[in-house]
């Protein structure tokens, strides 16, 4: 077979191989495009664990109508311009290949419309077939609808679980990104029942215990710091911002068999991190079971030059420049607050 460039809906196929392992990876997208977009109110709903149906509809600013179709052509995007703002990501989208790739294994319809509009305008993707824009009547806003996913790409389909299995990873991914935006309103909702309801809220303690459970509350522990040194030097021997870290820490006494109450964020995006979790760990060393998982939510605030998120394209992982000064303020911290208080042993530790 000779060499031959591949069509976009292929090259969107391979990308969505990466980016769109299941349901809740589409709803991690199209939630952190809303929050890109400045919503202040997010709206999901889901059929069958988002296999048959995923809505999403936000009160951002939209697109406007004639950008429509690039909306959903691969690396095109409205964040990202120049090398230098790569190297300080501060939006949480920036790879322009999301829409792209859902639209390629999906039927997919895009309504928006921008403040300044009387009207929104619709376009709609099935395969390499996208429809010109069509005035619709709408609120101001995005709706997304993803209908019938992996419907083209058998091979993922079969990968697929039960629609509880998959509803569960989409509520999950709702609240982890919930936690790290408490001003914005979010429903969720299955098969026409809701099954989260999360309005703003401008106390950031309050919306973890919104998630967390009420229950859980007395033993959450708060702790805060705010590092004056920073963590290092900029190019020109300047001093970086210094690092904050925030958070909660579960009294011993509610440890979990799982990791799944561990909510660990790096500037505003829930991350998958060995390295903090390990700290999180270390703090509870003695404290509980080793075969238990604490109860924490940690959130992690530093200048955005000393972490890299463009390390996988659905940027659940990230790299720090001093991962072990990281490491350090999170495990000063949580045990600290661990041992300024009276703490009732967690039962299952002996000896
Ligand atoms: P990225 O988020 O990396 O830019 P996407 O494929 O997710 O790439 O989205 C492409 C573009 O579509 C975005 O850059 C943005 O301009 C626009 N967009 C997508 N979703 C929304 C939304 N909910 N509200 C406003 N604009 C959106
Ligand atoms: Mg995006």
């Amino acid at each position: 077979m000779p060499i031959r460039k591949l069509s976009p809906l292929l090259v969107n196929q391979i990308a969505a191989g990466e980016v769109i392992e299941r349901p809740a990876s589409v709803v991690k997208e199209l939630i952190e495009n809303c929050l890109d977009a400045g919503a202040t109110r997010i709206d999901i709903a889901i059929e069958e664990g988002g296999l048959k149906l995923i809505r999403i509809a936000d009160d951002g600013h939209g697109i406007p109508a004639e950008e429509l179709p690039l909306a959903l052509t691969q690396h095109a995007t409205s964040k990202l311009e120049t090398a230098e703002q790569l190297a300080a990501i501060e939006t949480l989208g920036f790879r322009g290949e999301a829409l792209a790739s859902i639209a390629s294994v999906s039927r997919l319809r895009l309504s928006s419309r921008t403040p300044d509009n009387d009207s929104g305008h619709i376009i709609e993707q099935a395969g390499d077939e996208i429809t010109p824009p069509r005035p619709a009547a709408m609120a101001p806003g995005t709706v997304i609808e993803v209908r019938d996913l992996f419907f083209n790409t058998p091979a993922r389909r079969k990968f697929m679980r039960t629609a509880a299995t998959e509803f569960g990873h989409i509520a999950d991914t709702v609240n982890r990104t919930a936690m790290v935006h408490p001003a914005v309103g979010f429903t969720f909702t299955h098969n026409g029942r809701k099954s989260i309801d999360l309005p703003p809220n401008d106390d950031q303690r309050q919306r973890c215990v919104n998630i967390l459970g009420k229950e859980l509350e007395p033993a959450l522990l708060e702790f805060e710091h705010h590092d004056t040194r920073p963590i290092e030097n900029d190019a020109e021997g300047q001093p970086l911002q210094p690092a904050s870290i925030w958070g909660l820490a579960g009294e011993p006494s509610i440890a979990r068999s799982s990791s799944k109450f561990q909510y660990l964020c790096v500037n505003g995006r829930p991350v998958k991190d060995r390295n903090l979790a390990h700290a999180v760990k270390e703090a509870y060393r003695g404290l509980i079971a080793p075969d238990k998982q604490p109860v924490a939510v940690v959130f992690v605030e530093l200048d955005p030059t000393l972490v890299d998120v463009n390390v996988h394209p659905t940027k659940a992982e990230v790299r720090f420049t001093k991962p072990s000064s990281v490491h350090g303020l999170a495990l000063s911290q949580v045990r600290q607050r661990l041992l300024a208080t009276d703490l009732v042993p967690d039962a299952s530790l002996k000896g």
